[in-house]
C-alpha cells in the first residue's frame, strides 16, 4: 500500500491523504486549508476528483470540520463519500445557511467499528472524542499493511470514554500511524485542558452570578459545548435561547439526547441576518418548524435576567435594538486567537460601550501532549508520521519511530 499526504504533512488545515493498493485508490479527508477561500483553492492533484477515474473508490471524511471536508464541495464526480450519519446531517443542515457546503452525490454511511470493504481496502471507522460531532479515526488495511489515521481527537470531551476504550483495546500490528498534533507548539508540553464537565461547572457559576442576559459566544456546531451550556442552564433555572441556525443543526442531527426545540427551557431567536436569509432563500419552513418556541425581540428585556443566549457579533445590533443589554455579560467560548483579530476591534469597542464584561471559558477540541503520547504508545506503530500539525519536528522529541513526510511525496506503508 502506498501513501501520499497531499496536504497536512506540515500544517493544520487542508488535510488530504491518498492511499493506493493494486492501482485502486482511497482518499482520507479532503479539507480546505485554513483561511482559504473555496473559489480560489484548487483541488489536490488526485485523479478522479475533476474527471471520472473509477480507480478512485471513495473519499472517507473523518468529521464535519471544514479543514477536513471543505474542498469536497468542488468534486463534481460521483465518488462515494464515506461519512457518519450525524456528520452528514450537520453538513446538510448547515448548507441551507452556507450554500458553499458540499452536496454529496453519493454517500456510504460509516458506523463505529463496522468495517467497509472497498476494492483492496478494508476501512474500519473508530468513533472519537472531538469538538466535532460524529468524528472518526480510520484503520485502513490493504495488501497485508495497516494504516491508522487518527483524524482529530481529544480525551477531555463528553465522549472521552471512546479514547479510553481505544487505548485499552487498540488495533494491533499497525504499520503507519498518521497522528494529528494540532496542540504542538500552541501550548506548553505539560499543559492540560479543562474537561467539558469542568466547563459546565464554570458555566453554572457564571449563570448564577449573572445580573442580566448571559451571552455565550461559541460555535453552533460544537455540540459538546452546547450540551454543557444547556445542562448548566437547567441547573441554574435559566432558559437557553439559541439562534435559528443552531436550532436547525441540533434538530437535524435527530439525536433525542441533544438539547433541541421542544426541550424544556429551549427557545429560538431569529436575528435580523437570518431573517433576511430566510426571506431571500424562501426557507420559510425552518422558522415555521420552531414557531412554538420562538422568542421575539420585544420579549427579550423581560427574559434577560432569566436567560442565557447563544451569541455571535453579527447579533450585536439585534440586541442593542431590543434593549436587553442592561447587566449583560459575555462568555467567550472559542479559541482565544479569533477574538484578538483586528476584524473584531469594533466588537471589543462595542462590549466596552455597553459595559459588557468578558469571561473566557473554553477547552480545546484537540489532545494535549500527554494524550497524544497515550495514543502513540497504545498503537505503537512501526512508524509514526505527523499530520495536521505546524510542528512536525516536535514529534521527534516526543514520540518513538517518527518519520516526517512532505506534502505530495509518495511512500510505501
Ligand atoms: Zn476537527
Amino acid at each position: 500500500m502506498n501513501l501520499c499526504i497531499h496536504r497536512g504533512a506540515k500544517e493544520i488545515g487542508g488535510s488530504c491523504v491518498e492511499l493506493e493498493a493494486d492501482g485502486q485508490r482511497l482518499l482520507l479527508d479532503l479539507g480546505l486549508p485554513l483561511d482559504a477561500e473555496l473559489d480560489e483553492t484548487p483541488l489536490p492533484d488526485v485523479s478522479g476528483l475533476e474527471k471520472l477515474d473509477e480507480s478512485l473508490l471513495g473519499i472517507a471524511i473523518s468529521h464535519a470540520h471544514l479543514d477536513h471536508y471543505g474542498l469536497a464541495a468542488k468534486v463534481r464526480q460521483r465518488v462515494p463519500v464515506l461519512i457518519g450519519k450525524g456528520a452528514l446531517r450537520i453538513i446538510n443542515a448547515a448548507r441551507q445557511f452556507f450554500p458553499d457546503a458540499p452536496d454529496f452525490l453519493r454517500t456510504i454511511e460509516i458506523k463505529n467499528k463496522e468495517p467497509i470493504v472497498l476494492g483492496p481496502f478494508t476501512i474500519t471507522p473508530y468513533l472519537m472524542d472531538h469538538s466535532a460531532y460524529d468524528a472518526y479515526a480510520f484503520l485502513v488495511e490493504a495488501k497485508g499493511k495497516k494504516v491508522f489515521y487518527s483524524g482529530d481527537f481529544r480525551n477531555h470531551g463528553r465522549k472521552r470514554i471512546l479514547f479510553e476504550r481505544l487505548i485499552q483495546n487498540p488495533p494491533e500490528d499497525v504499520d503507519v500511524l498518521l497522528m494529528e498534533g494540532s496542540t504542538l507548539g500552541r501550548t506548553g508540553l505539560e499543559n492540560e485542558y479543562p474537561s467539558e464537565d469542568e466547563l459546565e461547572a464554570r458555566f453554572i457559576d457564571h449563570f448564577n452570578s449573572a445580573k442580566g442576559l448571559a451571552l455565550v459566544w461559541t460555535s453552533g456546531q460544537n455540540i459538546d459545548r452546547l450540551v454543557s451550556i444547556y445542562k448548566a442552564c437547567r441547573q441554574t433555572g435559566k432558559k437557553f435561547i439559541v439562534d435559528l441556525y443552531t436550532a436547525g443543526i441540533l434538530k437535524a442531527i435527530k439525536n433525542p439526547h441533544l438539547p433541541q426545540p421542544g426541550f424544556k427551557g429551549f427557545l429560538v431567536f431569529v436575528p435580523m441576518s437570518q431573517r433576511i436569509l430566510i426571506k431571500e432563500r424562501e426557507l420559510f419552513d425552518i422558522p415555521q418548524s420552531v414557531s412554538f418556541c420562538r422568542v421575539y425581540p420585544k420579549e427579550l428585556p423581560d427574559l434577560a435576567r432569566s436567560s442565557v443566549m447563544l451569541f455571535r457579533p453579527s447579533m450585536a445590533k439585534d440586541l442593542e435594538r431590543a434593549g436587553c443589554l442592561d447587566g449583560a455579560s459575555l462568555i467567550y467560548s472559542l479559541w482565544p486567537g479569533y477574538l484578538k483579530d483586528d476584524r473584531y476591534q469594533w466588537f471589543r469597542d462595542w462590549l466596552e460601550k455597553h459595559q459588557i464584561p468578558l469571561t473566557h471559558c473554553h477547552t480545546s477540541g484537540h489532545a494535549p501532549v500527554a494524550d497524544l503520547k497515550g495514543l502513540a504508545e497504545a498503537i505503537s506503530a512501526k512508524r509514526l508520521v505527523p499530520i495536521h500539525s505546524f510542528e512536525p519536528n516536535a514529534y521527534k522529541k516526543l514520540f518513538e519511530n517518527v518519520e516526517i513526510r512532505n506534502d505530495g511525496e509518495t511512500w510505501a506503508a
